[in-house]
């Protein structure tokens, strides 16, 4: 990685805490199988009980967001997601989507719904979690950002039960979810089978879009992929 050192990061305003820059193929959301640039900031204030990116909870270098951008450039796709940990606890993200849409790139932002999403560029696809009951984080949902989705952005629940699986119907019926925008529920990994919850969607026409994470399945999961 291209990371600035610590004391020219000390002095910019434009500096991010980021834990790795990396080319992949997009793995979820309805950008999957695209070749993209994964933009990963460091920090979260969430625990869900299955997160899988726990090491970015802590560490990460600084970066200008010049340094960024060049390295995004450099690594040459279209598509860059910015995600975490949980991008938005840095203010400064926003300001780094908005010039990654400046460059003419295909935005997309992975945030656990926990923070207010008005500040973010327009142009960007906001993937937005809506944490479930069994991911023991479901007290942190911030539902007065579900106004302010757009057929533009989406929301995935990790459904983690059949319990939360029932939740997460009722919340998508309560706040007529599918009217606005794309509802993609994924089970967790280890916790749900599968085919159980394609089972649950098709039994009751619910239309929201089932998905795997294709990079669990292709490369078992490992950071930088
Ligand atoms: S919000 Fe995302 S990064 Fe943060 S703990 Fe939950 S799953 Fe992990």
């Amino acid at each position: 990685m291209n990371a600035v050192n610590a004391d020219a990061a000390a002095v910019s305003p434009d500096r991010l805490r980021i834990t790795e820059i990396f080319l992949s193929l997009q793995g979820e959301s309805r950008s999957i199988g695209w070749p993209t640039v994964f933009v990963r900031l460091t920090g979260c204030p969430l625990r869900c009980q299955y997160c899988d990116t726990a090491y970015a909870f802590h560490g990460g270098e600084w970066w200008d967001i010049d340094a960024i951008l060049a390295e995004v450039a450099r690594l040459g796709a279209r598509h860059v997601c910015v995600t975490g940990g949980e991008p938005l606890a840095q203010k400064r993200c926003i300001g780094l989507l908005e010039r990654l849409c400046d460059a003419g790139l295909e935005v997309s932002l992975e945030t656990s719904g926990a923070i207010d999403i008005a500040a973010v560029d327009p142009r960007v696809s906001r993937v937005l979690d809506i944490k479930t009951p069994d991911s023991a984080e479901a007290h942190r949902n911030l539902w007065s950002n579900l106004p302010l989705l757009t057929a533009h952005d989406q929301v995935k629940f990790v459904v983690c039960s059949r319990a939360d699986y029932e939740w997460a119907r009722e919340v998508v019926a309560e706040h007529r979810l599918v009217d606005t925008c794309d509802v993609l529920f994924s089970p967790s990994f280890t916790q749900v089978k599968p085919r159980d919850l394609a089972d649950w969607i098709v039994e009751d026409r619910l239309p929201v879009r089932f998905q795997l994470q294709l990079h669990k399945i292709l490369w078992d999961d490992a950071p930088g992929r």
